[in-house]
């Protein structure tokens, strides 16, 4: 499959460029024409943007004054309009130099990790073997569950090594928590170019931010392209994987259309994620609502919310996209707050992109993925220097002076919305430090919610919920006729409900525990050939791409069947001392970041207060350590 892009039949046109040139973003055209036309010259050093910018919110065009700006302009529309006339010339040779002039100097290793994310040559994360050559004759059998973005992946990579296997899915289609949450409003927190595999990328997305809707169907339309859909046993739910000790083989229990069936397999991928089982909140008296109730991940489309009363409990990511897109149509509507979230001003979270910057995307070649690398660049490690904690610093509220500059930012920009309103503005604050929890991106419209006639923040604490609403510790009732729950989902259990069960019927469940612990969020001692993809501690808070993780996890697993293959071993179980090595680095780190201090509460800790779900440290040492599989950490039978 080529997913590169042709250079040939260019529909440029010289009278649409210079509109389209004004909506660009300058940095990553210049490095793109750069390519494209062989002209070094494009991208002079007067004409780069700032590498690392550490402001709050990222200067636009990379920090580029008006001259810098013009000038950039001006050498864009001149290298489009020789794009019309003599097509492109590209220059393989200046893909290093035009990543540089994005990210500033690299090492060698970093310069790998960073033309696999700009993604130009085609697949370049593709499997370099097949189990035929690697080992003859031998047919290693493959279970995936979940047709999530890392199912897909992870059986389009097994079909790449022509290693057989079968993916199992509960729902009826692809797109995991996206075919989940098809609640009203949703729709991605992350650039979505990012939201796309580096070697599928797509350049037609109409939002900035897609819609729920649109990145379904890229997942659909990836599952199609991978040639994997009819290796999917979809409706088919996995009750239970058990080792057998004797066969060392696994055995999947599962329930479909066809009734309960076993399938043995000699290798178990879990692609369920963290995100998948929602969580309903621990009140008193939820079974005794009287009206219709649901959570956010399993919205109820048959019930009318005009003109109904609805009650909306959480303030997190799910009910920021929920509560504006229904206010509408309800009566009246109670958002319950427990903690006021942080939002990061994003204007244009809304908005479709221009149609100049559309059309270069579609006919420059390229510009998509270079559009895409320099969102990541500045993704990649994003504000993660405004998480990490001084340990100096005693202020309540922040972690370091960083900290408390973002969270003087972020207050005014909060406060500010709510001028005209006192009794709001003293409860949208949140007391955590920034980065505490993920951020929510804000164009304005939870504030104007709020404002709305129709609806109240509701910030006393919940006692119960009682069969006409919910009833706070003030004593009164929330009369209502729904309620969502937006309360998020049972991270920590992630597994819990696959009954998996491992070497001498250890289940996994209470090996982990509420606390789940995996050398790379990948591979447990004690389950052999058993892997995870978006396992305990890959979640990312406040930088990089879930996408890059889960392409990083994928290849680690490749790499691992590799090396179970190559040493013809049955099994393959990573050591205890690995395992508890890798969780002393992540630990430690993570109590330095926002996330982990005490005090925070978030879905990211156990109950133990340890962190989990998040991954602390750079994104590039995540790609580092998971390039290879190494033989030493495992122990081969
Ligand atoms: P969440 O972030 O865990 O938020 C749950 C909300 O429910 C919080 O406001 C929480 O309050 C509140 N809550 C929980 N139990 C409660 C109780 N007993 N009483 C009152 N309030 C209670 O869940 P989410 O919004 O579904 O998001 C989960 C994750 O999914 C996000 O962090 C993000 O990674 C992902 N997500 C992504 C997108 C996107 O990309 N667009 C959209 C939605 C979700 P506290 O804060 O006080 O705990």
């Amino acid at each position: 499959m080529d997913f590169s892009a042709s250079y040939s039949d260019s529909p440029l046109r010289a009278d649409l460029i210079e509109r389209a040139v004004d909506e660009a973003e300058l940095p990553a055209l210049l490095a793109c024409l750069a390519v494209a036309t062989g002209d070094e010259s494009l991208i002079p050093d007067r004409l780069r943007p700032d590498p690392r910018p550490l402001g709050i919110v990222p200067a636009r065009q990379g920090g580029l004054d008006q001259s810098c700006q013009q000038e950039a302009r001006r050498l864009a529309v001149a290298a489009l309009q020789r794009l019309t006339q003599h097509g492109a010339t590209p220059e393989p040779g200046l893909v290093d130099r035009a990543i540089a002039f994005i990210s500033g100097p690299t090492d060698a290793s970093q310069r790998d990790f960073l033309r696999e994310e700009l993604g130009l040559d085609g697949d370049l994360r593709r499997p370099g073997w097949s189990q035929e050559q690697v080992a003859p004759g031998r047919r290693l059998r493959v279970a995936v569950i979940g047709a999530g973005l890392s199912g897909l992946l992870a059986m389009y990579r097994l079909a790449q090594v022509g290693v057989d296997f079968v993916g199992f899915e509960r729902r009826s289609d692809v797109g995991g928590v996206w075919f989940d949450n098809d609640y009203p409003g949703a729709r991605l927190d992350a650039n979505n170019f990012l939201y796309s595999y580096s070697f599928a990328q797509k350049a037609g997305w109409k939002h900035y931010y897609s819609s729920r809707d649109e990145v379904q169907d890229y997942l659909r339309s990836m599952a199609d392209a991978f040639g994997v859909r009819q290796k999917i046993r979809f409706g088919t739910a996995v009750t239970g994987i058990v080792f057998d000790d004797d066969q060392r083989v696994w055995r999947i229990s599962s329930d479909g259309p066809d009734g309960p069936t076993e399938t043995l397999t000699d290798v178990v991928i879990s692609a369920v994620g963290q995100l998948s089982e929602p969580k309903l909140p621990d009140i008193p008296g939820l079974k005794s609502f009287a009206g219709e109730s649901w959570h956010t991940a399993r919205w109820n489309h048959r019930y009318p919310l005009t003109d109904k009363r609805v009650a909306v409990i959480g303030t997190g990511a799910s009910a920021y996209q929920v509560v504006p897109s229904i206010a509408d149509a309800v009566g009246h509507l109670d958002v319950f707050q427990r903690s006021a979230p942080w939002m990061v001003p994003t204007p244009t979270y809304h908005d479709e992109m221009p149609p100049g910057l559309r059309w270069l995307f579609t006919w420059v070649p390229n510009y998509h993925s270079w559009y895409r690398f320099y969102q990541f660049w500045h993704n990649v490690e994003g504000r993660r220097r405004f998480a990490i904690v001084d340990p100096s610093w005693d202020v309540p509220g922040s972690v370091s002076p960083a900290s408390a500059e973002l969270r003087s930012y972020l207050t005014d920009y909060i406060r500010g919305q709510y001028e005209d309103r006192p009794d709001l503005a003293q409860n949208v604050v949140p007391a955590y430090p920034p980065y505490g929890k993920r951020m929510l991106r804000d164009n304005g419209v939870w504030a104007s919610t709020l404002h709305r006639d129709n609806v109240a923040l509701v910030t006393q604490s919940i006692s119960e919920i009682v069969p006409s609403g919910v009833r706070t510790c003030d004593g009164r009732v929330h009369e209502c006729d729904a309620i969502v729950y937006a309360t998020g989902f049972v991270a920590t259990d992630m597994l819990n409900t696959l009954g998996v069960r491992g070497r001498g019927g250890r289940r996994l469940s209470e090996v982990w525990g509420s606390d789940p612990a995996a050398y790379l969020g990948i591979t447990v001692p004690g389950f052999p050939n058993f892997f995870c993809l978006y396992g305990p501690n890959t979640n990312l808070v406040v930088n990089g791409s879930i996408v890059t993780f889960s392409e990083s996890s994928v290849n680690y697993v490749m790499s691992a069947l590799h090396l179970l293959l190559e040493s013809q071993a049955r099994t393959m179980e990573v050591r205890q001392a690995v395992l508890d090595d890798f969780v002393a680095m992540v630990d430690e780190a993570n109590r330095h970041m926002a996330w982990g201090v005490e005090g925070v509460d978030n879905w990211y800790k156990a109950a133990s207060g340890r962190v989990s779900q998040v991954w602390p440290l750079e994104v590039a040492e995540y790609w580092r350590l998971t390039r290879r599989a190494d033989a030493d950490h495992f122990d081969l039978t």
